[in-house]
């Protein structure tokens, strides 16, 4: 382990309660819900996929990214993933955290693409007062609520911000939002 991750690695004072974990994880089980919806109004078959598409998606997140994590087997994980992963798969290299982030989040970003597609052919094919509600809230909740708790809440007392490709990416969209602000 080289000494940038040492030191992640030993930033990892905060713990997080079980309750305090739960209620992390309210936002992406809301995400996963209202898109159940949206494509149950598809076609029920497509609810159903997705379903288990997200619950495989998890799984996965724990075994490729969680395992990787320095937040691996300790209460310092905003989510509680880190103990979950330790419970159920091995330990990785946490060197290879930010590889293992960069390969597979598009794969776990269809959580988010299906239901936003399936929103807008639902709308396209039967426009409705209901329908439309339930995609806006989908996009507040998936696209503004996740990523402004993470940002604020998990990612700002997370070991591995500064490894994070997501984190990363958040500290740039911020430095342009600040700069944006300055012309307007
Ligand atoms: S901080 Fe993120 S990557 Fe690390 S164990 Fe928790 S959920 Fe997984």
């Amino acid at each position: 382990m080289n000494e940038a991750h040492e030191a992640a690695s030993n930033r990892v004072s905060i713990e997080y309660t079980r309750k305090e974990a739960l209620l992390n994880n309210i936002p992406g089980m809301l995400t996963y819900a209202l898109g159940s919806v949206i494509l149950f109004h598809l076609w029920v078959l497509f609810g159903v996929l997705y379903l288990f598409f997200c619950i495989i998606g998890i799984v996965l997140f724990w075994t490729l990214i969680c395992s990787h994590c320095p937040s691996y087997d300790k209460r310092c994980c905003p989510c509680g993933y880190g103990t979950i992963s330790s419970r159920f798969f091995k330990k990785g290299d946490p060197s290879q955290f930010p590889r293992m982030f960069k390969t597979y989040i598009p794969v776990f970003s269809l959580i988010w693409i299906f239901p936003l597609l399936g929103g807008v052919i639902l709308l396209l094919g039967n426009f409705t007062l209901y329908y439309l509600l339930l995609v806006l809230s989908f996009f507040i909740v998936g696209f503004v609520l996740v990523p402004l708790f993470s940002r604020v809440h998990g990612c700002k007392d997370c070991p591995m911000k500064e490894k994070c490709p997501w984190a990363k990416q958040r500290k740039l969209t911020f430095r342009l939002e600040t700069r944006l602000d300055k012309y307007v």
